[in-house]
Parts: structure tokens; C-alpha cells; sequence
């Protein structure tokens, strides 16, 4: 059993378990909310199914962005990307490649804890590419890449 850091085990029994996918949705709308104070609706891209839709729970407790107040919208495309978008801006979060191709790889249930907490203690420019755009046409952001 891994020792957890304090602050994944609000996160732990919110989503019932500890895998890589939903710190990173954590940690995306850590980011998100460090940008954009007031209101903002968040638009995950992962599509429904796990481990990657796990990211959505991870949006939902760091961003106050909730399925109840309709402030989060869930997209097909299996992509490890989320928009934030405020009354002026649309923040683009999207998993590394890389990392995602490592995580994808390795993980299994006897390292997903293990997995999680690398994602808590990285480098934010390690795993995210982060693009900030004026409003306009989000959606169209994530097919141009
Ligand atoms: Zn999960």
C-alpha cells in the first residue's frame, strides 16, 4: 500500500480510487483555477469510458464544475484534453503525448497509486501543453492538432 500524499485522499474516496487519469484532471483544474476566478464551464474531450474518463472527476473537484449544474460537458474523442472557457477565454489543456503514451503503457491496478502521485509531484511543463485563446470556436482548437 502506498504512502498518500494528504491531499489525494479527498480525491481517493470522491472517486472511489486513486489512477492516473483523474489526478490528471486534478491537477488541469488546479491549473484552470489559478487563471480564471469567476465562472467557467469546462468541455473534456475524453469521452465516457475508463481509466481516461476518469480525468472528468478530477475537473469536477478542483474546478467546482459539476454534471448537477450543467457547468461540465463530456465529448467523444478519447483525447486527454479539456477546455476551460470563461466569459472571455478558453484555456486548452492537453496531456503530453508522451505522457500519455507512457502512462497508457505501464499502468496496471497494482501501479496506478504509484502513477498518481508522479502526476501530483510533476513538473506542470513536464505534462500539459497549455494554450490560452480569446473566445471564438474552441472545439475547432482541439481538431486542428
Ligand atoms: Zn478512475
Amino acid at each position: 500500500m502506498t504512502d498518500l500524499p494528504e491531499e489525494l485522499i479527498p480525491l481517493k474516496r470522491f472517486h472511489g480510487h486513486l489512477g492516473p487519469y483523474v489526478v490528471i484532471g486534478y491537477r488541469m483544474g488546479k491549473l484552470a483555477r489559478a487563471r480564471f476566478e469567476g465562472k467557467m464551464t469546462a468541455v473534456v474531450f475524453t469521452g465516457k469510458h475508463p481509466p481516461m474518463s476518469c480525468l472528468i472527476d478530477g475537473v469536477q473537484m478542483t474546478t467546482g464544475c459539476t454534471l448537477g449544474k450543467n457547468n461540465i460537458h463530456v465529448r467523444d474523442g478519447h483525447l486527454p484534453v479539456v477546455h476551460f472557457i470563461d466569459s472571455t477565454r478558453t484555456l486548452e489543456v492537453r496531456l503530453v503525448d508522451s505522457e500519455r503514451e507512457r502512462i497508457d503503457r505501464i499502468m496496471t491496478k497494482h501501479n496506478e497509486e504509484h502513477l498518481s502521485i508522479e502526476i501530483l509531484n510533476a513538473d506542470e511543463k513536464d505534462i500539459f501543453w497549455v494554450t490560452e485563446v480569446g473566445s471564438g470556436l474552441p472545439e475547432r482548437l482541439v481538431k486542428l492538432k
